[in-house]
């Protein structure tokens, strides 16, 4: 089945049903908050939510994960329990699951593989909900999303108020549909209101700008002097990468006690001045102004020369969580 509906009070039944598959890892209220978690029953899904404010990227790539234990007296490695085991992420909202894709780029590189990601990678299906209501800080049409885009989902789900549309985009996705409790034909007066609705939604996200222009721009803007005052207000928090669905950088430490300890993969920032403070006391990036332009030159200029797509999805999170009100979409437009 490519498309079908499954009434609201039909849901429950639907994510047992998946709770029967493996583990489903959905949004949940919790202390006035959305956030991504493994589900411990039906009840506890709700898919009535804006935005969560950490994106579904931690199901992935955790912000702290165990890649091994050790004992020194033995000189023995315990590896943790790699997860193989189907699990569905469900509920994403567009610019999350087309983060997952930019994801991949960097822990499916063809020279280095993680396992840790791969596996549960290939065993989740994810299973998107388009966006009915954007907040004044998204911008996902300006770097090539959008309210109804399907990349990086198996599965669609589109609220038409006392039903969801379902539309399968992926072979897995269609095998799951099949599977599924519930799902009746879209009737084509479903299959319209739904074109309309995603035609009104996504006239009420402004452009921002024009990613393309931006990172050709950027190519040539290293000595610009934009950099030496747009940096400025920042903190140097890194809200913005901590809530970021596509930023990636990590740090690997040590942990020890006497005689055992594990070694763990952190997420980490570039907007740290000890991100990239070398042994020797050399610090390559030392000021304000040369970490804010990394973090913009990565997202819109170096990683679209690697990988062929800004690093960015337009979530508007780090404009929503900087505690300085600073605008990525103000700072890239400096360079238009
Ligand atoms: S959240 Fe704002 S203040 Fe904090 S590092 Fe990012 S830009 Fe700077
Ligand atoms: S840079 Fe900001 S708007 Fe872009 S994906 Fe990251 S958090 Fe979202």
């Amino acid at each position: 089945m490519d498309t079908g509906i499954i009434k609201k009070e039909n849901i429950k039944g639907v994510i047992e049903s998946l709770m029967q598959m493996g583990k489903v890892v959905a949004p949940t209220r919790q202390d006035d908050m959305t956030v991504f978690s493994a589900l411990p029953s039906s009840e506890a899904l709700d898919l009535n939510y804006t935005n969560s404010k950490l994106s579904p990227k931690d199901y992935f790539f955790p912000q702290t994960e165990v890649l091994f234990c050790y004992e020194k007296e033995n000189n023995q490695i315990h590896p943790p329990l790699i997860e193989d085991k189907p699990a569905c992420l469900v509920g994403v909202r567009p610019c999350d699951a087309k983060a997952i894709t930019l994801l991949d780029c960097i822990f499916n590189d063809p020279q280095y593989k993680d396992v840790y990601y791969l596996n549960k990678r290939k065993n989740t299906v994810v299973i998107g909900l388009a966006c009915t209501n954007p907040q004044s800080t998204c911008f996902c049409t300006s770097t090539g999303g959008g309210p109804l885009d399907t990349t990086g989902m198996d599965m669609l789900w589109q609220d038409l108020g006392d039903r969801y549309l379902i539309k399968a985009v992926t072979p897995q996705g269609k095998e799951l549909a099949s599977k599924l409790f519930g799902i009746d034909k879209a009737p084509e007066k479903d299959l319209s209101y739904a074109k309309k609705q995603g035609e009104k939604v996504l006239s009420m996200i402004p452009p921002a700008f024009e990613a393309e222009k931006i990172s050709e721009k950027l190519r040539s803007s290293f000595e610009d002097s934009v950099w030496e005052t747009i940096h400025e207000k920042c903190l140097g928090c890194a809200a913005c990468t901590f809530v970021c669905p596509t930023c990636h950088c990590f740090d690997i430490q040590d942990e020890n006690s006497r005689d055992r300890g594990r070694r763990v993969k952190l997420w980490d920032s570039c907007m740290f001045p000890l991100f990239t403070l070398h042994t020797s006391g050399h610090n390559p990036r030392l000021s304000g102004k040369e970490r804010m332009r990394q973090r913009i030159m990565h997202k819109f200029n170096y990683f679209k020369v690697n990988n062929g797509h800004v690093a960015c999805v337009g979530c508007g999170r780090c404009i929503r969580e900087c505690p300085v009100n600073m605008d990525i979409r103000q700072i890239v437009s400096a360079f238009s």
